[in-house]
Parts: C-alpha cells; structure tokens; sequence
C-alpha cells in the first residue's frame, strides 16, 4: 500500500513536473518566435543600412575622385602633410620635379624629400653646403610658415612654396610654378631700366641742347637788345624787337620744356639751404620790375613785420614758383597793380612757420570752370582776352608739381575782370639768420611823410615804419605833400612817380620850399643821378625790403647835416654831399668765357662811368681780383680751366685770409641751372642773374653796389628808360 502511494505520489510529482516542463518549452518557443521577428526587422535594418553606406561610400569615393581631378588638373603643385611632416597625398605636378622617383610620394617625411633634392640636384641650392640648405627648410617647416619661400629647380624653372598649418596640425603645401612671372619680371625690369635710360638720355640731351640753344640764342637777345638801342627808324625797331621778343619767348620755352621734362622724370631732387624769402621775393620782384613798368603796374611786397625772412627749403625752387606766379600776375594784368602778399603761423615751437605767399592781381580773372584746368600740363585759358599772351601753359603745372614736392598746397581765388589771387603756403624749418639785427631808429626820426600814389604800397611802408613808432602821414600826390606843409618833417619818403609831379620835381619844390630833411626817393630805375646828388636825395630800390629802409633811416643825418648845409653853399658840406667828385670809378669785374657775351656786356655798360675789367676763365677771375679788388663782380658758371663757383670759392678764401671786405659776386646762369641755385650760394656768390644777359637787370644790381664813395655809375644823360628800348 504504501508502495502504491509512493507511486500515486512519484506520479503526481512527474505530471506536475511535466506540466511545468511544456509550460516552460512553450513560453520558450514564443520568445524564439519574437527573436526571429526581431531578427528580420534587424535584418532588414541592416540591408538598408548597408545599402546607404553603399550611396554614401560611392559619393564620398566621386567627391575624392573629382577632388583629386581638380587638384591634378591644378598645373601648379599641391601636397597634404600629417602633423610629423609625413606626406599624405601629393599631386603630380608636386611630384613631377622628382621624375618619377619611387621614394617619393605618400609616407615619405619632409625631411627625407629634402635630402633628396638635395642629393638628386633637383634643387638649385646655389653656394650654399646641403646640410646648411635642409637645415634651413626644415627650421621654416616646423617654425614660421607665413613667408613663402622661392626654389629654382635644376631646369630653370622657380618654384614659390606657399605653406600653411591647417587645423588639425597638417600641413597643406602649395608649389606655384613662377616661372613666367619671373621672365616678365626680368624683362620688365630691363624694359623699365631701359626706358629709364633713354629717359635720362632725353633729360641729358633736352639739358645739353637747351644750353648749346641757349648759348647762340643769348647772343642773338642780347645783340638784338644792344641794336635796340641804336639809332632805328620806325620799321627797323619793329622787327629788332620781333628778333628779341621772340628769342625771348624762345628762351621761356625751352626752360619750361626743361623743366617739366625733369620733374616728369622725377630728376628733380630739392637742395635744401638756408636762405632769406623777402629777400629772394624782392629780386624776383626786381627782375621782374621792367616789365610791370612797362604796363606801369605797380609791383609791391607785404612781408608780414613779425614774420621770420630766413628759412629751410630750397631757394631755387622757391624763387621758380615765386617768378611763374609773379610773372602771370604781371602778365595776365594790364593795369593796377601786382601784390605779393607773405604772412605765417609758428608751429612746432617757433621751429618752423606755415608761411602763405600768395600773389594778387588786378588782372583779367579766371573763369570759375577753368581753375582747376590752368594747373594742368600744357593747358590755358582759351578765350579772346586771354590767348594774346604768350606762355606754354607749363607755367602753373610746374610750380604745383614743386609746391607739392615741398609738401605745399597751391590754389587760386579769382573772379573774371576783377583780378587774381594765387595762393600757396608751405611748412618751412626757419633758419640761421647771418644777418645783424634790423636797425634801430634814430631818436631824431619821428615824423614821416610818405608820398605814393598807390595805397597799398602807402599802407605797407606806413605799416613798417609805425611798427617802429614812427608818425606816418600818407600823401597819394605831390599836391597833398605841399599842402601838409613839410617843412618840421623829420623824413620825406617819395615815391619817383606821382600823378601830378615827379618825385625829383617834388624834391626840388620842398627843398626850394626850406625843406632841409632828409628825402628818400623811392625809385624802380635811379636816373637824374646829378640832380638827385644836388637835391641830397637818397634813392631806395622799390619794392623797399624793410632792412633796407629801416637802415637808410637810421644811416640818414650826415646826408640831412650835409643837405641844409649844402644848401648854404658851404663848400665842405658840399664835398661832403658829392664826395664822388674826387673818387674813382666803380671797379667791376666780368668772368666770362663766351666771346659774344663779352661783347654783349661790355656794349651794355659802354654808357657807365666804371672801370671794366673782363676775365675769360675762373683762374683769370682770381687773379683779377688779387690784382684790381673791384666792387663788384660778374661771374659766368661753366667756365673752362676753372668754373665760376670754384673761382667765388677762392675769392672768398682770399677775402678771409687778407681780412678784406666782403665783394659781392653775381652769378651768371643758364636758366636750365637753376636746380644749382642752392650749390652757387653755398660757393659764396651772392647773387645770381639769368642769361641771357638783362641790361635792365645787371644795371639794378650795379646801382645797388655802387660804392657810395665812387662817381656816380650813371652820368647825367643816362636813362634807364632808353635802355630799355
Ligand atoms: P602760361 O602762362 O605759360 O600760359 P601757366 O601754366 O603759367 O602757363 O598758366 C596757365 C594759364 O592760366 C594761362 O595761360 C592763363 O590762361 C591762366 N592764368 C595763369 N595765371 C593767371 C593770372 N594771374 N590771371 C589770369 N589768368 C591766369
């Protein structure tokens, strides 16, 4: 029995067990049935997958392909390096130096690839040792990138390699081939050298023909000036002033041409010195003189009282610009009067001044459209009124050119048929004065009459004078001088031409009237020298520099003791007043080495009482001097032996070692020269004249060095008027 329930329970535990066990292989195979479901979607999953990896691997292999076309297609190498400088990919081109080198492509170090060109003479490396070279390849790779570096290969052709680090440490490395640009470089280099030849060869040639043209012209001006002033009847004198008109005009060209060739050449360098702008503008103002009489413009100068006159810059140009625009005011005006206007602000501490020069006419005008045209090359107001005048329209182009090289600015106000104002204004160092400080006035001086028909010139000789506390009264004619009654004046200041007198006149009616002061008479041309000598007049060179004036004034009571008492016949004043009458001549030396212009010069002072001693060279100029110690000396610049700048050096060495007074020497230039302006100041000339040779001007300049104690240079019959034909 018992047998039986253990089996009834054995059974029962096996039916249970069973059950659990189906239970169990049920549930099993429903979770095999999910995993197989799963695996299929997974599957399917998978395929998609790998058939996007396929699209995509396929484009990303097209997007390479096409890229490494395009970077093959390149004509000029490109290589990609990793971050140790192992190549990772190369073009062809890159590669091609190489000719097919195995070792070389992708794996191999940059290091390697040098020793290669190196060993293989792929590269040119010159005179440099290999290790030397790879040394220095290798410090820019791992260094610097930023500056290309150019190779030239073994067949001549030049490699620039353009590096760069990308982002993630690589290196992308560009060999353009600079083959071609190099050649055209070259052959513009030579192209440009020799353009820059000829360009100096025109410059040398224009300079060398406008003086061997200058030369024959000059005598042709200067003998048709000296002819002018012979006996002619009416037809004659018409085409001996055609001959030197047009020489003249000729002579303008052929410097402007000059000119405006060098600055376009960029031949013109600026030779800096110290020199004295009022000065410089009253010689311009001087040579210019004849001219503005002729039309009887007045010419004056306002330079600014407290304005410094000595400055850096350079002198010649300065005096080009100075004369373009003086001599259009004078020319572009027929009546009234030509101002030259200098005012300036310090800056830097005084060190330097913003000087303004400008130039006012009362000319024919600029229309409003035209002004900025005037300043181009060859370009001119083109209507009636205006092409009368002759002139090359380089005039203005010029002298913007040397004001901007200066640093300047140049422009023009100007209103038709009221007149001009040229203006300009540069920054300019000032400079040493070696000049003695401007005269003091006497305390006798107080009051001044000062007779001039122009007001402006009034105003400006007023304006001085009162700086200097001096009582100015203005008379415009000889009417109002007499009416002021100026006898208890301490100085009479005459102008030569008043409306209704001349100043000589006037002299003689004040002086018959008992004036017994000192009268200064302000002339463009001395004339009348005896009467003026009888009247004790004192003749001042217009426009007056104030120097000149404030010392005429402070030199004049000996004149004044020697008038009054002159008037009173006494025979010692008298001597005292005309010591001339008892002196020598004027010495005056020429050098020159031109046969004609001795002739020239020596017909144009033939009327002067002087002495005139000619010298043919430099050497003969020195000896000259030791021997006659003249006055004055007139010194030509190319000269033979010698030239007239190192002869002015000797001279001056000579006046040093002897203790003698200072000589002044004028230079002689061919206007072409005048870039030289700077060099013949600092030989110690003086001053300088241009050829050809003015008699106009070489008379003002001995007028102004006359030795007081010489006879009078200009006899009694002699014009000035005349001479000028
Ligand atoms: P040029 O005087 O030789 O003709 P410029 O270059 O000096 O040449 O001047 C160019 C032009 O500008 C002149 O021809 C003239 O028409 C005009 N011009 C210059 N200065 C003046 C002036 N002060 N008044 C009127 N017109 C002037």
């Amino acid at each position: 029995m018992a047998a039986e329930r253990l089996l009834e329970l054995k059974q029962a535990e096996l039916s249970d067990a069973n059950r659990k066990l189906s239970a169990h292989a049920r549930s099993l195979s429903d979770e095999i049935v999910e995993k197989r479901e799963e695996t299929e979607a997974l599957k399917t999953q998978t395929v998609q997958v790998m058939e996007k990896l396929e699209t995509a691997n396929h484009a990303m292999l097209i997007a390479e392909r096409r890229l490494w076309d395009s970077v093959e297609t390149i004509q000029d190498g490109f290589a990609v390096f990793d971050p140790d400088g192992v190549m990772i990919a190369a073009n062809s081109a890159y590669l091609l130096p190489f000719d097919g080198l195995e070792a070389v492509g992708p794996g191999i170090s940059y290091a390697e690839m040098l020793a290669l060109c190196v060993e293989e003479g792929i590269v040119d490396i010159g005179n440099t040792a290999p290790k030397d070279w790879i040394a220095g390849m290798m410090t820019r790779w791992q260094g610097d990138l930023a500056v290309p570096r150019v190779l030239r290969l073994w067949n001549g052709v030049s490699i620039k390699l353009i590096d760069q680090r990308a982002r993630d440490g690589d290196t992308v490395s560009l060999a353009l081939n600079i083959t071609d640009t190099i050649r055209n470089e070259a052959k513009l280099k030579k192209a440009r050298h020799r353009a820059e030849a000829a360009n100096r060869a025109k410059s040398a040639f224009l300079a060398n023909m406008s003086h061997e043209i200058r030369t024959p012209m000059n005598g042709v001006v200067g003998m048709a000036e000296l002819l002018a002033d012979t006996d002619l009847d009416e037809e004659q004198r018409l085409y001996i002033e055609t001959i030197k008109s047009s020489g003249e005009a000729l002579l303008v060209l052929i410097n402007d041409v000059l000119d405006y060739s060098k600055i376009e050449a960029d031949k013109l360098t600026l030779h800096p010195a110290v020199f004295d702008l009022e000065r410089a503008i009253h010689e311009i103002v001087l040579l210019l003189q004849p001219t503005a009489q002729q039309k009887n413009l007045d010419l004056l100068v306002d330079y600014d009282m407290f304005l410094p006159t000595h400055y850096v810059a350079d002198p010649g140009r300065v005096r080009q610009a100075l004369t373009n625009l003086i001599g259009n005011a004078i020319k572009f005006t027929a009546e009234g009067h030509v101002v030259i206007r200098v005012v300036g602000l310090p800056v830097d501490d005084e060190t330097a001044q913003r000087v303004h020069i400008s130039v006012e006419d009362t000319g024919i005008g600029i229309p409003p459209e035209m002004v900025d045209h005037i300043f181009g090359e060859f370009n001119q107001v083109e209507d009636e009124r205006n092409r009368k005048f002759e002139g090359t329209g380089l005039g203005l182009a010029i002298t913007r050119k040397i004001i901007t090289l200066m640093g300047g600015e140049i422009w023009v106000d100007s209103e038709v048929g009221v007149g001009s104002s040229f203006g300009f204004f540069l920054t300019l160092p000032v400079g040493e004065a070696d000049e003695p400080p401007l005269a003091v006035m006497p305390d006798w001086a107080d009051r001044v009459i000062v007779a001039d028909a122009q007001a402006i010139n009034r105003q400006i000789i007023d304006k001085q004078l009162s700086m200097q506390k001096l009582a100015v009264l203005q008379c415009r004619s000889g009417e109002e001088v007499l009416a002021a009654n100026p006898v208890g004046t301490d100085v009479l200041l005459i102008d030569t031409n008043l409306p209704d007198i001349t100043g000589i006149e006037l002299a003689q009616t004040v002086r018959d009237g008992g004036f017994g002061g000192p009268i200064i008479l302000l002339t463009t041309a001395p004339g009348q020298p005896d009467k003026i000598m009888e009247l004790g007049i004192r003749c001042l060179q217009k426009p007056v520099r104030r120097r000149e004036l404030f010392s005429a004034i402070a030199t004049l009571p000996a004149l004044q003791n020697a008038a009054i008492e002159f008037r009173g016949s006494d025979p010692v004043a008298a001597e005292n007043l005309a010591p001339a009458s008892v002196a020598r001549r004027m010495r005056i030396l020429a050098a020159e080495d031109n046969r004609t212009n001795r002739l020239v010069f020596a017909k144009m002072l033939k009327a002067l009482e002087i002495d005139l001693t000619f010298a043919t060279n430099g050497r003969e100029a020195v000896e000259a001097f030791a021997a006659e110690q003249p006055d004055l000396i007139f010194m030509d610049i190319s000269m033979p032996e010698v030239d007239g700048k190192e002869a002015t050096r000797q001279i001056r060495k000579i006046e040093a070692e002897q203790g003698l007074k200072h000589t002044a020497i004028v230079a002689l230039t061919a206007h072409a020269m005048t870039g030289d302006d700077a060099t013949i100041l600092a030989a110690g000339l003086d001053h300088y004249l241009t050829k050809p040779l003015k008699k106009d001007a070489i008379l003002a300049r001995i007028a102004a060095e006359a030795p007081e104690s010489c006879v009078p240079v200009f006899p009694q019959d002699f014009r000035l008027a005349a001479a000028q034909g």
